[in-house]
């Protein structure tokens, strides 16, 4: 049986409940309460609308609705004692099909997480590009979750059940999304270039990088855009307005990774206009302004440890010294560039007039927990945190651990001890500020002797300048007076300066009411790492969406992953906004 929207907004309390009745095993109360909700503008708001529900009831009346969903391992899903969607759902993975080992390893995790928790492990074994999870995959993300906190696995547990409900509304409701298996399909395709095999790598202008640049050009070629790669490696294609004088709106991300790195960090943003403007030519659909999507080459900084080397030359703030950088292998960056067919020299031609530029938008995978925290596939970004880092070695005296008393000891290892935790604290005291040290060592360091060096990084963020700079001075004056002390030595040298960039209050109040449109609360938040838009808005106006990340929002690494339906609706939102788009007046 399948339904629609507009029915389930009309129909009786009764027959609602009834036609959701298996979203949520077992558990009709959940529909009951969300009914008074209707009616629903889209399918985003229903699901928010049942979700809501989950978040706002009991504790006993959530682990209630877990314990209704039957165990992934176990002699219950060999029996078939599911409900028909639980066995459909479960048999996508294969989990029917277990090696007497994977069958063994099952049953124990199964066996520790039941002793730990109490209740069973909830996983959507429909993966992100559709098809099933591997066995593989299952059991790793068994092996990962029952280490969590019994808090964090229930939020967990009723994150999955919200995916799995997700999935049986999409089947119930006949739903086709438009951009999302897409967007997913694409960004598997674009993976399997790499730098390495059996992970993704995409450096800078390695044979990997240029296939990558290549393929990104010819989906714009179909999608019916002008396409060109510029002297940088930027993939640029142009959407065309009829519009006499029209300007442009410019969009993209980055298509390098770091190393082992995930699939939709930076290629989201680019893949997403490329599907949009791919839908809008097939309706024969033209924007009052140019579209621009740039695949921008460098970001990340992995192959010649210099950031943002497509969208400076996008502002024509391209560094042309950089061109003697060097990589590990002795190459410097211009003979690299050579090797593609770039020519170094147009990179200064590369730079865009202010005049000719409406606004910059980027949507980007969100690299944190914060959407997932909060149930939101999108947010808008309020501004990309700018960063202050530094090296600090600390000098004490290396002498016997044995013989020397605890009053006379000059421990390096002791005070960053101290530092580490006074950062923690003092970090933890300002708005959309952090403050991490991220490295800690001590050189040469053996069992028996007291630390004479210790070496650690330090890292403080915010989304304002004024307060990380006062993080930081109290940061530094907190270290003199806690190696003043203890008689401890200490160097500090700064290797970062960035200042923060603010999105644009104008675009982010369109982006939110694009959201809203969608059905979804519009809900800010900072980024706390660089992006593209950073070095953008040195050009104009720019603003951000953010993509919900999975897998407690986990980035920079190969288990970084979204949803489809995710996907979908940030290009639905993506979508609406160009559409709607005004210039600031
Ligand atoms: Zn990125």
């Amino acid at each position: 049986m399948t339904t629609n929207l507009s029915e389930l907004n009309a129909c009786d309390l009764t027959s609602f409940v009834q036609r959701l009745h298996g979203i949520y095993e077992h558990s009709p109360w959940i529909p009951e309460r969300a009914a008074a909700q209707r009616p629903f503008a889209t399918l985003a708001a229903l699901k928010q609308a049942l979700q809501a529900v989950v978040t706002n009831a009991t504790e006993s009346e959530q682990l209630g609705l877990v314990r209704a969903h039957p165990e992934l391992a176990g002699k219950a899903a060999i029996a078939g004692q599911l409900t028909a969607e639980s066995t459909s759902e479960q048999a996508k993975s294969g989990l029917n099909l277990c090696s007497a080992e994977e069958f063994a390893a099952l049953h124990k995790l199964n066996a520790d997480y039941n002793a730990k928790f109490g209740f069973p492990f909830i996983l959507a074994v429909k993966g992100p590009t559709g098809q099933g999870l591997t066995r593989e995959a299952v059991i790793a993300t068994f092996a990962r979750r029952l280490k969590n906190q019994r808090a964090d696995e229930l939020a967990e547990c009723l994150r999955q059940i919200h995916r799995i409900a997700e999935i049986r509304l999409n089947d119930l409701l006949g739903v086709k999304l438009a951009f999302g298996p897409q967007l997913m399909q694409w960004s598997e395709e674009l993976a399997q270039w790499s730098d390495e095999t059996g992970a993704l790598t995409c450096a800078y202008m390695t044979d990997a990088h240029r296939a990558t640049a290549n393929q990104l050009a010819t989906w714009m070629h179909e999608a019916g855009m002008q396409v060109g790669i510029d002297a940088v490696g930027n993939v640029v294609g142009r959407y065309l307005s009829d519009s006499p004088g029209a300007k442009t709106v410019m969009t993209g991300s980055h298509y390098d990774t770091v190393r082992n790195g995930g699939k939709y960090d930076g290629r989201l943003g680019i893949l997403m206009p490329i599907a949009i403007v791919r839908h809008l030519r097939a309706k024969g659909e033209k924007l009052p302004f140019h579209l621009e999507v740039i695949g921008f080459a460098e970001e990340e900084g992995v192959r010649f440890r210099s950031t943002f080397l497509g969208s400076n030359a996008v502002t024509g703030n391209f560094n042309m010294a950089l061109l003697d950088a060097v990589d590990t292998d002795g190459i410097t960056m211009r003979d690299a560039l050579a090797a593609a067919g770039h020519g170094p020299a147009a990179i200064p031609a590369i730079a865009r007039r202010r005049e000719d530029i409406a606004a910059y938008v980027e949507v980007h995978i969100e690299q944190g927990p914060v959407l997932l925290e909060h149930g939101l596939p999108v947010g808008v970004v309020t501004a990309i945190a700018g960063s202050s880092r530094f090296l600090v070695e600390l000098q004490g005296v290396a002498s016997h651990a044995g013989t020397t008393p605890m009053h006379m000891r000059k421990d390096a290892a002791a005070a960053a001890a101290e530092i580490v935790l006074l950062v923690e604290q003092r970090c933890a005291q300002g708005e959309a500020l952090v403050g991490t040290v991220g490295q800690l060592q001590v050189p040469g360091g053996s069992v028996n002797v007291i630390p004479g060096t210790c070496k650690l990084s330090l890292d403080i963020r915010a989304a304002d300048d004024a307060v990380r700079e006062a993080a930081v001075k109290d940061v530094l004056d907190g270290m003199a007076s806690i190696c003043g002390r203890r008689a401890v030595e200490f160097k500090v040298e700064k290797i970062v300066e960035a200042k923060a960039a603010p999105c644009a209050p104008w675009l982010m109040q369109q982006l939110g009411e694009a959201v809203e449109r969608c059905g979804v609360p519009r809900f800010d938040l900072l980024s706390g790492a660089g992006h593209d838009a950073m070095a953008i808005a040195a050009l104009t106006d720019v603003a951000m969406l953010f993509t919900r990340c999975g897998n407690g929002g986990i980035s920079h690494n190969p288990l970084e992953t979204m949803t489809a339906d995710d996907a979908d609706l940030s290009a639905q939102v993506l979508l609406d906004f160009l559409r709607r788009f005004s210039p600031q007046a």
